[in-house]
């Protein structure tokens, strides 16, 4: 077998009629704001260091075709001459690298966090604050225009392409269906009318840009909410672009107010190709599949089983930007795998941060944070495996350096392994793997099972000291007891939890466990598709309209009878990740875990926890459990940094062994990065 021969599908050239693409990747768009500092050089960078990584195809961040249109104020877009030859240095930079690149072009429509939002009909967003202004005939037509104008722009900005954005609730979408359209003018009511704007939108566009360029539509292929696209309307809508004169048609699932995870690590992998394969042979045009697809032989699944002609995904090209050229190169067990977290891209984006990546800190910070081959090679000691020692490590040795790396355990990834077992958390444990792949390279001499000791750390040029964290003692009376446990001794140690059971901590460990707690072992939902779709009531769209079970969710029984407890008064999970903290609560809720905050720990006895209420230790009661689970927290593992300090030895101390507080791998990674690129 050759190498390429792998992924024969993934790899296989797409023949557009005026272009080839070399191969059926695409990166999909993702908004990083990274257009919005207005840093050129920086925006080039990125697209740049993933075309070299060999990606056919990939769609900028959405741009704004007006003012009204745009996500949030001051959203970027081609407004001026001076945005078109901005524009013209990503494009260059992409060109030379070998790639290509088209802009997408994103009206919000009632999305858009702005008072001057417009849309189909006045139908507040749940998710957004702004009720939006109804368009007139003069007003449609004007974002039609502006649209198509964009389109023009991006062409003279030396993109390869556009793709207008019609799924996930947008504009576009806004006008297809009776949830969010009450218009009664040839804009709404029949089926014909609430089509007529996505495809006047492409037609326009189409004549805009002339034939010899790439026209992306991104079609919503099941709504997620209710009144949404039947499958009939959305194979009639396909046809109807494709007549208009799209290119291509890439795969749009759920809207964003929909209260169904569609990206989410918990999410299953692939989990919606089976709605684009139902569009296979309704039009002439390739179409994309994407959603939870991160990794070479899960595109090439989905491609071999004829799903779509092509697979975009997103989020692994902020993880590694060498996706593809390291899958042709049969090193797919060298790509950093996409974990499916949000927490550095998605929650980033909505913090109006810039985005990145928590197992690649240098995404979408190329320019600054780079890992240059080093002239003057040094003997580096790292202690500790976990995320933060084996990011200093890879990027240490990848720079020249030789590095020991002594871990106590007997596995690589630290804290990483106990996420690894939590439901829906199953893509950590590629993550897992992917550390161990990276730590069996030349220049690392991994030791693993070994304490180091002061002695042994003797004769470094640098020491890092990664040695994480350790659970903290909430000092509870009663909890030497036999009827209590901590997290670690649970999901590391296999330690036996009863029925009924108290979580003390709701922090993102204590839904963890709670999660872990309610399933009763075996496969999760997240790994039986089946399963998964049924706990969260997603239907065939042929049998229901958008894709909704009418009968809802159909969460499986929790195993046991939880109680998730915490000291502060607010709610519950309040620091758990911006766009997947919802999902946490939601999936806790349906396995009627009950959360109690702003309870005092009294003690601990047969009978289970006693708690009371506020400063006066008011309503002391008792909940009865059979098993307290502690999950308070952590502290610093600091006694192999506060022996060497006694020593005089100076070292780098980072991680959980630095700070415990909030850690979380995206901060221990960051920061095992940024030290190893300046060692
Ligand atoms: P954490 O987020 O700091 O939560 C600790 C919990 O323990 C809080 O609920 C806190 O609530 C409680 N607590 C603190 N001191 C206590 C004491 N003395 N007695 C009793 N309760 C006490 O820590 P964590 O849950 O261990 O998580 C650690 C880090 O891992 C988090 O910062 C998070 O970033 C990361 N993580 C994230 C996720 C995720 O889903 N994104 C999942 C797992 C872990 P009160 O003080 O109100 O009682
Ligand atoms: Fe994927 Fe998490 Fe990185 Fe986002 S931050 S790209 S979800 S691994």
């Amino acid at each position: 077998m050759t190498q390429t021969s792998q992924y024969p599908h993934m790899l296989a050239p797409l023949d557009l009629g005026h272009v080839t693409l070399p191969n059926r990747v695409l990166m999909g768009s993702m908004h990083t704001n990274l257009e919005e500092t207005k840093d050129w050089n920086r925006v080039a960078e990125f697209y740049a260091e993933r075309a070299r990584g060999g990606v056919a195809l990939m769609v900028t961040g959405g741009m704004a075709p007006n003012r009204e249109g745009g996500v949030f104020a001051g959203a970027a877009g081609l407004f001026s001459p001076e945005d078109i030859a901005n524009h013209r240095i990503v494009t260059d930079r992409v060109h030379e690298a070998g790639g290509r690149i088209a802009m997408q072009i994103l009206h919000a429509g009632r999305y858009a966090y702005s008072p001057d939002c417009v849309a189909p009909s006045p139908i507040k967003s749940p998710i957004s604050p702004f009720p939006p202004k109804e368009l007139d005939e003069a007003g449609i037509e004007k974002q039609i225009a502006d649209i198509a104008t964009s389109a023009a722009r991006a062409r003279e900005a030396g993109y390869d392409g556009v793709e207008v954005m019609g799924s996930e609730g947008y504009f576009l979408n806004q006008f297809l269906v009776t949830h969010t359209n009450k218009r009664e003018d040839r804009w709404g009511g029949s089926l014909e009318n609430r089509q007529r704007l996505p495809v006047e939108v492409v037609r326009r566009v189409r004549e805009a840009v002339g034939e010899d360029f790439i026209v992306i539509y991104r079609i919503s292929l099941i709504d997620l909410i209710p009144n949404g696209q039947t499958w009939d309307e959305v194979v009639a809508l396909a046809k109807k672009i494709e007549a208009a004169g799209a290119s291509i048609l890439n795969t749009g699932i759920g809207w964003h107010e929909a209260r169904i995870p569609t990206i989410a690590t918990s999410v299953p992998r692939r989990a919606f190709a089976w709605v684009t394969k139902k569009l296979m042979g309704e039009v002439g045009i390739p179409i994309i599949t994407s959603n939870r697809i991160n990794m070479p032989d899960v595109a090439e699944s989905v491609l071999a089983e004829g799903c779509a002609d092509m697979v975009s995904m997103a989020r692994p090209f902020l993880a590694d930007p060498d996706f593809v050229a390291k899958a042709a190169a049969g090193k797919a067990e060298t790509i950093a795998p996409c974990i499916a977290c949000n927490q550095a891209c998605l929650d980033h984006t909505f913090q109006g941060k810039i985005s990145s990546c928590l197992v690649n800190p240098r995404a979408c910070h190329e320019t600054e944070l780079r890992y240059e081959p080093t002239d003057a090679p040094k003997k580096i000691a790292v202690v500790g495996a976990g995320a933060a020692g084996a990011t200093v490590a890879m990027v240490a040795a990848k720079r020249g350096h030789s590095v020991t790396v002594f871990e106590k355990d007997t596995a690589v990834g630290g804290q990483l392994n106990m996420a690894k077992v939590i439901p829906g958390k199953e893509e950590f444990v590629g993550f897992v793997d992917w550390i161990a792949a990276m730590l069996d390279a030349p220049g690392i001499d991994l030791r693993l099972g070994t304490e180091a000791t002061v002695d042994a750390l003797e004769g470094f040029d640098e020491v890092v000291i990664a040695t994480g964290v350790t659970p903290r003692d909430p000092g509870i009376p009663g909890q030497d007891g036999p009827n209590v446990v901590t997290y670690v001794d649970v999901l590391k140690h296999g330690a036996p939890v009863g029925d009924r059971v108290a979580v003390i901590g709701a922090g993102g460990i204590g839904f963890d466990t709670a999660d872990f707690l309610t399933h009763p072992g075996g496969p999760t939902p997240t790994e039986e598709l089946p399963r998964w779709l049924e706990e969260w009531g997603v239907a065939d769209p042929e049998a229901h309209r958008g894709g909704l079970d009418p009968a809802g969710p159909q969460p499986e029984r929790s195993a046991r009878e939880i109680t998730l407890l915490q000291r502060k008064p607010t709610k519950p999970g309040r620091g758990l990740g911006k766009t997947t903290g919802w999902i946490h609560r939601a999936s806790l809720q349906m396995k009627d875990v009950k959360m109690v905050p702003g309870v005092n720990y009294e003690r601990i006895d047969g009978e289970g926890l006693h708690v009371s209420t506020g400063e006066g230790r008011e309503d002391p009661r008792v909940i009865p459990v059979d098993t307290v689970v502690l999950c308070a927290g952590q502290e610093s593992e600091r006694g192999l940094a506060d022996a060497l300090e006694a020593k005089g030895v100076t070292a780098h101390v980072i991680g959980g062994a630095a700070v415990a507080a909030e850690l979380d791998a995206k901060r221990a990674i960051d920061q095992g990065a940024r030290l190893a690129a300046g060692l």
